[in-house]
């Protein structure tokens, strides 16, 4: 059973897709979108993951385009502290 690996473009952890949190794309702004067409950006489900590639400009390179981060997006991971 095939499953597919994709790499967090915080940390650069390669993982199975499904652990991953998946992002888009929309109209120049980063949205998490579970399955699209087109390009994905992924992370691990780890605020320092979204932290680092927000930092690094990782989703912008990810998907190929300038996309703009709404900081919110953050209330989507979980905390490594705890
Ligand atoms: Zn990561």
């Amino acid at each position: 059973m095939a499953v597919p690996i994709r790499t967090c473009a915080g940390c650069g952890r390669k993982a199975p897709r499904i652990e991953l949190l998946r992002f888009a794309a929309v109209n120049g702004v980063l949205k998490a979108v579970p399955e699209s067409r087109g390009r994905g950006a992924y992370t691990c489900a780890l605020a320092p993951c979204f932290e680092r590639a927000l930092s690094a400009k990782s989703f912008s390179r990810a998907l190929r385009t300038a996309v703009r981060v709404d900081p919110a997006l953050r209330d989507l991971y979980t905390d490594a502290d705890g």
